[in-house]
């Protein structure tokens, strides 16, 4: 009885209290039932309700899937000015744009708007993406096909205006009836302030509209789950899927992104193996500096050493002796992943720290997986392994992590931790200067949130509508979830 009970258990944490499903090709997937060798099991739990709508989601997404009839059905709407009546099934294509962070970001964010919209989430990964992840549903698959008709539209500034909903609005070409629903739309969700799609997007009038579209085509960079927390058909069926706020990437994020077996294997698990399983504490540090010169690389590294020392992440170290040889070949205590662009913060770390003494005695490790000097853009290696260094730190027992950046947003909450977050030095105020900053939840921030009141049509402050949306801690105009 005890072993069964204990079986039963080890396959509930496998499947991370159902979030995924037992036996959806284990081999081809490794990382979705391995990930529990590696990771603390969390201790948030998915609510009954988001696991049903998982999994109304996975049929919804076989029957509509490439090339399935529906959706060969669906397709033919596009050849047609407008549409008749609403189509079984409806499409989000989502389009990629920006880093890989930026990417896993609004693609999250583009899956909740398909599970409240009861639409298909169908993503164009191209050649860079190619190989990253896993197929995230069982059966069926969640890349747009390459042969989708209006592939050869996405490049044409002038035909996506045209196709979108702000051109269409400010052409008059809908209205609030719709009586002529167009086949498809574009909708931009990007930083520009004075994006119409992304201010009309909000509005529950807008959303009415949408509603009847067949296939939205989606571009974003941006992290705007915390939107659907107020836009008023959506906030109450949100608010039920995810009662526990702070979690909503935490969990869509472990459901939708499992590293390929070829980034698993590779990238994750071989350095994990060799170089962080064997200390007794693990520290991350997401290191994301603009300007690359020595005097701003020096800046930074003295706020890492304030910061860690501060906290109590990392011990001091006694600059006056130098290391013994007994304290070399000792196994180290603590670990310190470094992911970074450059090398000079790991070389830094590894002097401070091999060559000296620190004042506990402690031993430390310093490792980082790459020094990729620069993002490359559109090279699928580089983007692999941007990836594992991100599931790399969300592995990590506590974080240190870059203001402003996706990269690590994406790995606190995949690990479910609350990083210290180094500070932008105009950030830290006039007087003390403030290193870090714990963050108070582990969710994104929406960098460039709506400021448009619908009704008023005046300026709003998203921070200020309900208590579980406040304000960044690194940045003012962004606002999170908590
Ligand atoms: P953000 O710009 O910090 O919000 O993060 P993004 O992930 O959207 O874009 C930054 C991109 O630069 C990443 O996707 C990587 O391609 C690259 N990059 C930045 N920092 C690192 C790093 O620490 N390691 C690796 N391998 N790549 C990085």
């Amino acid at each position: 009885r005890n072993n069964s009970f204990q079986s039963k258990s080890m396959d509930k944490d496998k499947l991370l209290d159902g979030l995924i499903l037992p036996g959806f090709g284990e081999r081809s997937c490794l990382s979705r039932y391995q990930s529990i060798l590696y990771r603390r099991i969390s201790p948030h739990k998915p609510s009954p309700f988001l696991l049903s709508k998982l999994r109304d989601y996975e049929g919804l997404h076989k029957r509509c899937g490439p090339h399935s009839i529906s959706y060969n059905r669906t397709l033919k709407v596009l050849k047609s000015s407008h549409v008749g009546i609403t189509r079984e099934c409806k499409y989000i294509v989502w389009r990629p744009d920006n880093g890989l962070g930026n990417r896993m970001a609004s693609m999250a964010s583009s899956f909740l708007y398909a599970l409240l919209s009861n639409r298909v989430l169908l993503v164009d990964h191209g050649t860079d993406m190619a190989d990253l992840f896993c197929e995230p549903f069982p059966n069926t698959s969640w890349l747009l096909p390459k042969d989708f008709p209006l592939r050869n539209q996405f490049h044409n500034s002038q035909l996506r205006y045209a196709h979108s909903l702000r051109g269409m609005l400010e052409k008059g070409r809908i209205n609030k009836s719709m009586e002529a629903t167009p086949p498809y739309l574009y909708l931009t969700l990007k930083k520009r302030e004075d994006n119409l799609d992304k201010q009309v997007f909000y509005c529950d009038q807008s959303q009415v509209l949408l509603q009847k579209v067949p296939w939205l085509i989606l571009l974003s960079e941006q992290y705007f789950v915390p939107s659907f927390f107020l836009i008023p058909s959506f906030k109450e069926e949100v608010s039920k899927l995810f009662p526990e706020k702070e979690t909503v990437f935490h969990h869509l994020g472990r459901y939708l992104f499992n590293p390929s077996n070829r980034v698993w294997r590779q990238l994750i698990t071989r350095f994990y193996d060799a170089y962080l399983a064997k200390a007794d504490k693990r520290v991350g540090l997401q290191i994301r500096v603009f300007h690359a010169n020595a005097a701003h690389i020096q800046t930074v590294m003295d706020q890492i050493s304030e910061c860690t020392v501060k906290k109590k992440l990392l011990p001091k170290v006694d600059t006056t002796k130098s290391a013994s040889s007994s304290t070399k070949n000792q196994k180290p205590s603590k670990v310190i992943l470094v992911a970074s662009l450059y090398s000079e913060f790991y070389m830094n770390l590894s002097n401070m720290y091999l060559a000296k003494p620190d004042l506990s005695g402690e031993v430390i490790g310093v490792y980082q997986p790459s020094q990729e000097g620069y993002q490359h853009r559109g090279d699928n290696i580089h983007n692999m392994k941007a990836w594992a260094e991100i599931y790399l730190l969300s592995l990590c027992d506590v974080l240190v992590t870059s203001a402003w950046s996706t990269f690590g947003y994406v790995a606190q909450s995949l690990g479910g931790l609350k990083p210290w977050i180094l500070q932008k030095p105009k950030l830290a105020g006039h007087g003390i200067f403030v290193p870090c900053k714990r963050a108070t939840s582990m969710e994104p921030c929406f960098h460039y949130p709506f400021s448009y009141d619908c009704k008023s049509r005046n300026n709003l402050d998203a921070a200020a509508l309900v208590p579980y949306i406040r304000q960044c801690e690194d940045r003012e105009l962004g606002v999170k979830l908590f």
